[in-house]
C-alpha cells in the first residue's frame, strides 16, 4: 500500500543526497521532501528547492544562508531557510517527518542523526561515522525509541537483505556463522608499494567502480572505509570482530554475503550504483524502481575474490584494532582519520602518512568507556587536536 512519506535529507547536495533525490523524483506519489540540508552549497540547494519544494532548507555557513534566503525570496518560493546545527536537529525531529536520510559526511552527521533516532524516526543510514563514533549510544537510542534503522551503505544493505527478516542481533539463534564484507580494494589495489608515497588526491579519488564524495573516496583508497564498515557491521548486526571477514572483490558486483551454519551463503548482487540500496531503504519493505540498469551477468563473466593485504592497507588493521579495543577507540580512530584525510586532500601530508597519523594518535591517547554522547565528543575533540599537532 502506498502512503506518502515525508522525508528529510541531511546532506542533500552530496553524492548520496543527489542519488536519493533521483530516486525520490521517480516516485512523487510515495515521497515528499520535508527538508533539505547542506553545508554551504547555496546555489545547488536552491535548485533542489525549486524542484522538490521542501518546507525547510538548512545551511551551516552564514554567507550561504544569506544567499539562499535572497534567492528563495526573489523566486517567491515558500521555503523557510534555517541556519546551524540546531536547525539540522529540528528538521530531523519535527512532527511532520517520517524518515531521515542521514547523508552528511563525517562526524558532523552524528548530532542530527542521533536526534532522529531519539525522536523515533525511520533512519536511512549512510553516515557510517555515526556508528563508528557512537555505536552503543546510537543503537541504544534506536532501540529505546523503536526507530526503524535501514543501512544504506551498500555492503550493510546487502547483509541486511541476506539476513533473515526479523534478525534481532543474535547470530547463533538465527544460524548465522559469519558476515563476509566485500571490498573493491580501491584504486591502489595493484599499485606498486614503492609508488604509494607520492600518489595525489586526484588519483586517490578516482575510484574504479563507485563515484563518491572526496572523503569516502580517500577512505576507499586507504581501505579505512572498509575498516569503518567492519565497525559499522559490528554495531548494526551485533557481530564480533572475528565474525566479520573482509573479502576483496574487485568487480563490486557482490555487495556482501552472509554465511549460515548449514553451509549456505546468501549474497546480494547488483550494479555498483547507490540508488539500489537507497530505493530499498526508501520503500522498505516494498521494492520500487531505482533507475539502476539491470545486472548483466554475461558482461561481468567472472568474479574474483582475494584476502585483504593488511601490510598494504594498514588502516584496515588499525580499524580492527580499534574495534577490539572498544570504548572510545573507534571514535579516536575516526577523528584522527578525518584530520589526516583532510590534510592529505589539502596536500599537507602524503598518502602513507594517513595511517601513521592515526596509529600515533591511537597509541598516544587513553581509551575510555562510552557512557553517553559527551564521552564520544570529548574523545573526538582530543583526537582531533592530537592529530592536528602531528601535522606541524
Ligand atoms: P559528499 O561529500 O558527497 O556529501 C556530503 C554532504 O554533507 C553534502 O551535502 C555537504 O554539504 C554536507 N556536509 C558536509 N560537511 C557538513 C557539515 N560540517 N555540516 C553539515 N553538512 C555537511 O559525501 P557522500 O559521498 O555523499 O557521503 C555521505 C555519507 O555517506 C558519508 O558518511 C559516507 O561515508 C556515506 N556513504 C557514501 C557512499 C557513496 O557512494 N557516496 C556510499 C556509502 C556510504
Ligand atoms: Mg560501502
Amino acid at each position: 500500500m502506498k502512503t506518502l512519506q515525508h522525508i528529510t535529507i541531511l546532506g542533500s547536495t552530496g553524492s548520496i543526497g543527489t542519488s536519493t533525490l533521483d530516486v525520490v523524483a521517480r516516485h512523487p506519489d510515495r515521497f515528499q521532501i520535508f527538508a533539505l540540508t547542506a553545508y554551504r552549497q547555496a546555489d545547488v540547494l536552491f535548485e533542489q528547492c525549486v524542484r522538490f519544494k521542501p518546507k525547510y532548507a538548512v545551511l551551516l555557513e552564514d554567507g550561504a544562508v544569506a544567499r539562499l534566503r535572497e534567492r528563495v525570496r526573489e523566486a517567491g518560493l515558500s521555503v523557510e531557510v534555517l541556519a546551524g546545527v540546531q536547525a539540522l536537529e529540528q528538521v530531523c525531529t519535527a512532527a511532520g517527518v517520517d524518515a531521515v536520510m542521514a547523508a552528511i559526511v563525517g562526524a558532523a552527521g552524528l548530532r542530527p542523526t542521533l536526534a532522529a533516532a531519539r525522536a523515533g524516526k525511520k533512519i536511512l543510514l549512510a553516515n557510517k561515522e555515526t556508528l563508528v563514533m557512537a555505536g552503543n549510544v546510537f543503537m541504544d537510542a534506536v532501540r529505546a525509541s523503536g526507530s526503524v534503522l535501514l543501512p544504506i551503505d551498500s555492503e550493510h544493505n546487502a547483509i541486511f537483505q541476506a539476513l533473515p527478516r526479523g534478525y534481532d542481533g543474535n547470530m547463533q539463534t538465527h544460524g548465522v556463522r559469519r558476515i563476509l564484507l566485500t571490498a573493491s580494494g580501491g584504486p591502489f589495489r595493484d599499485t606498486p608499494l614503492s609508488e604509494l608515497h607520492n600518489v595525489t588526491p586526484e588519483q586517490a579519488c578516482a575510484h574504479p567502480n563507485w563515484v563518491m564524495g572526496r572523503k569516502i573516496s580517500v577512505d576507499s583508497a586507504s581501505m579505512m572505509n572498509k575498516g569503518l564498515e567492519v565497525i559499522e557491521a559490528h554495531w548494526l548486526f551485533n557481530a564480533a570482530a572475528d565474525d566479520i571477514q573482509v573479502v576483496v572483490h574487485p568487480q563490486s558486483v557482490i555487495h556482501s554475503l552472509v554465511e549460515y551454519v548449514d553451509g549456505s551463503v546468501l549474497a546480494q548482487l547488483g550494479n555498483p550504483d547507490m540508488r539500489t540500496p537507497i530505493a530499498y531503504g526508501l520503500a522498505y519493505p516494498e521494492r520500487i524502481a531505482s533507475g539502476v540498469a539491470p545486472l548483466d551477468l554475461f558482461k561481468i563473466a567472472s568474479m574474483d575474490f582475494v584476502a585483504p593485504d593488511f601490510a598494504r592497507f594498514p588502516c584496515l588493521a588499525l580499524a580492527y584494532h580499534a574495534l577490539r579495543a572498544a570504548g572510545t577507540a573507534p571514535a579516536i580512530l575516526n577523528a584522527a582519520n578525518e584530520v589526516a584525510v583532510a590534510a592529505f586532500l589539502n596536500k599537507q601530508i602524503g598518502f602513507l602518512a594517513i595511517p601513521q597519523v592515526i596509529e600515533t594518535v591511537l597509541n598516544q591517547l587513553p581509551v575510555g568507556a562510552v557512557r553517553d554522547l559527551d564521552d564520544v565528543l570529548a574523545a573526538d575533540a582530543e583526537a582531533r587536536s592530537a592529530a592536528s599537532a602531528q601535522l606541524g
